[in-house]
């Protein structure tokens, strides 16, 4: 029995009771959780398990194990409150999907480039690619149609292709269907305005397109 995600089924929730399946030093596991654990670039979240700060979240194949202080009291089989950081989490929401929405449009436009690393924080999204020449080249059309996207608050549905293996992807109906296990906000139109800006030079034919919201 590995830990029920409830930002999953709702990643709006920003408090839940769970209960503490282990404990080994100060690394704990939780019946269910709303606390992501990095993977797939998106940063982890901040929160707190029984009013202990979430040190460190880290996914160990379908498990998340949490750090805390060591000087807790926690026990397995306890009741505990679980809170999360959701100014950061929701910043970390809108700017994952606005980077969802510029790799499509790279994947669809422009013949598909090489991606070769991705990262979501609260302050900006990044998405590195493959390429030859100024990225910033393609920016004036991303960045229009982008805001299309957003203007036109098109709602997104995230979904288990394989619940078994928790494998999922999100969908626009007439825009994309993609593989990923990230919290997704449920309508373009949460992201607000984003700004594009080319980002430092990573070497030859590799550029990174830096994404912010305004
Ligand atoms: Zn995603």
């Amino acid at each position: 029995m590995t830990v029920k995600k409830l930002f999953w089924e709702d990643p709006y929730l920003k408090q839940c009771t769970a209960t503490v399946m282990s404990v080994d030093g100060n690394r704990v596991t939780l019946d269910k959780t709303i606390v992501f654990a990095f993977s797939g670039g998106q940063a982890s979240d901040s929160g707190t398990i029984h009013g202990y700060p979430v040190m460190a979240a880290q996914k160990v194949d379908r498990e998340i194990v949490y750090e805390i202080e060591a000087d807790h009291d926690l026990q397995v089989g306890q009741q505990v409150e679980v809170i999360i950081d959701w100014e950061k989490r929701y910043k970390i929401m809108k700017l994952h999907f606005a980077a969802e929405i510029v790799l499509e449009l790279m994947v669809q436009n422009f013949n598909d480039p090489k991606k070769i690393g991705a990262n979501i924080t609260a302050e900006k999204a990044r998405v590195d690619f493959e390429w030859h020449g100024n990225i910033s080249e393609v920016f004036p059309l991303l960045q229009k149609r982008i805001e299309e996207i957003i203007d036109s608050s098109i709602p997104i549905l995230s979904c288990f292709s394989d619940e078994e293996r928790e494998i999922r992807y999100w969908k626009i109906d007439g825009f994309g269907k993609v593989p990923c296990g990230g919290t997704h906000i449920k309508n373009t139109g949460e992201i607000g305005a984003v700004l594009l800006k080319r980002g430092k030079r990573l070497g030859a034919n590799k550029e990174r397109i830096e994404i912010y919201l305004c």
